[in-house]
């Protein structure tokens, strides 16, 4: 109610006695109308605050990093601080064992801009983001690791781009501190590769300390591990993105969680980006050229071998071009139903999730009526 009567659709809820944690509050008779209300509930209301969503949202996946969160929040803090922003602070604790939402309750008693959301078991760093996505309730969205590999006093060099009107700040570890053959070389060639594949060139996709406005990520949905792809998936969605070159440190406590093994995943996960960036809202155009390719193929043999038995006269029935002939065709009819399947597919998928197939930056007009 109080929202409507003044007309701001920042201020979220009521509160009686104070702030909660993680949001900047502005007292309700601040923005009282002399003579709006009798006194008497005007004394009620200067008691309480209305609440603000905080400008700045750290959002930060966490699984069995207990040694490093003491470090990181001080530095978070003291980053923050410094950008005189109302910030908020999400630990997403990822299923850790080692006592890391212990610390992070330990820091919560300290500091009311902290929240955590606990998930219920290890769901992997790409979930644990989107949980923080989710939650997080301010203007700009940061993520970064827990481990101190990223450099809160970053946080900076992406407002500023963020500001300047990008929609999607990357970061670019130009210094990166992990070993060249297991870390950095695979995370070059696969940078090269998405790049190539996606159009969206970034020199390091692998970064998570990234700025996002709060816009663009609602509205991107992540699974499997594809958390490393958003700047491409959001490419998609036609948002304007920037790198910028961030700091980069070795990590003091605790394990990596990734092998080497991350690699040839990355590059499934590529494979799967690809198709829904290219032809997920028209999947018979990929299925039904290769279909008609094949078919088309498989006919040319088939007419050929027709020839040579009816014209020529001779046996075709050992030549193995004949079944080739019938599995290039078999496989085109399969193709083409498979695309034609999968379009309807996409379009129960738009519907039933009432999901646009187009995204507005902004809508310019004189009147402020609803569509229709
Ligand atoms: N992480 C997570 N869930 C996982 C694996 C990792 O939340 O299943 C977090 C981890 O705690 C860290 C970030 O994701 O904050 C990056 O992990 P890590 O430092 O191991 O990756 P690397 O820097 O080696 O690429
Ligand atoms: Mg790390």
């Amino acid at each position: 109610m109080i929202n409507e009567a003044f007309g701001s659709r920042k201020f979220k809820c009521i509160r009686l006695f104070g702030s909660s944690p993680g949001t900047s509050s502005t007292p309700a008779f601040q923005v009282m109308k002399p003579g709006f209300f009798p006194s008497a509930f005007c004394d009620i209301l200067a008691g309480m605050t209305i609440e603000k969503n905080p400008d700045l949202s750290i959002v930060i996946p966490v699984y069995n990093e207990a040694a490093n969160l003491p470090g990181l929040h001080e530095e978070i803090s003291a980053a923050c601080q410094g950008l005189e922003k109302a910030y908020e602070i999400l630990f997403v604790d990822d299923g850790s064992q080692d006592g890391t939402l212990t610390v992070c309750k330990q820091l919560f008693e300290k500091d009311p801009q902290i929240r955590i959301i606990q998930l219920r078991k290890n769901f992997g760093q790409t979930a644990a983001l989107s949980a923080g996505f989710d939650h997080a309730r301010g203007e700009i969205i940061i993520t970064l690791d827990a481990d101190l590999q990223n450099d809160p006093n970053d946080f900076g060099l992406l407002i500023e781009k963020i500001e300047e009107g990008y929609d999607l700040v990357s970061g670019w570890r130009v210094k990166r501190k992990d070993r060249f053959v297991t870390r950095r070389l695979p995370s070059i060639m696969a940078n090269w590769l998405i790049s190539k594949m996606t159009g969206v060139k970034l020199h390091d996709y692998g970064c998570t300390l990234k700025a996002f406005k709060r816009e663009i990520i609602k509205h991107i949905k992540l699974y499997g591990e594809l958390h490393r792809f958003i700047p491409a998936i959001a490419s998609n969605m036609g948002v304007s993105i920037a790198e910028v070159k961030v700091n980069h440190r070795k990590r003091r406590h605790g394990k990596s969680k990734y092998s080497v093994w991350r690699f040839p995943k990355v590059i499934l996960d590529l494979l799967t980006v690809k198709f829904l960036l290219s032809y997920s809202t028209r999947p018979l155009q990929i299925f039904g050229i290769l279909g008609m390719i094949s078919g088309i193929i498989g006919g040319v043999i088939g007419l050929w071998l027709a020839y040579v038995r009816l014209i020529r006269l001779e046996g075709i029935s050992g030549r193995p071009l004949l079944f080739l002939a019938i599995l290039l065709i078999v496989l085109g009819i399969q193709f083409i139903t498979l695309g034609l399947l999968a379009e309807i597919m996409v379009r129960a998928y738009h519907e039933s999730t009432e999901k646009r197939i187009y995204f507005i930056r902004n809508i310019i007009q004189a009147d402020s009526g609803e569509d229709r």
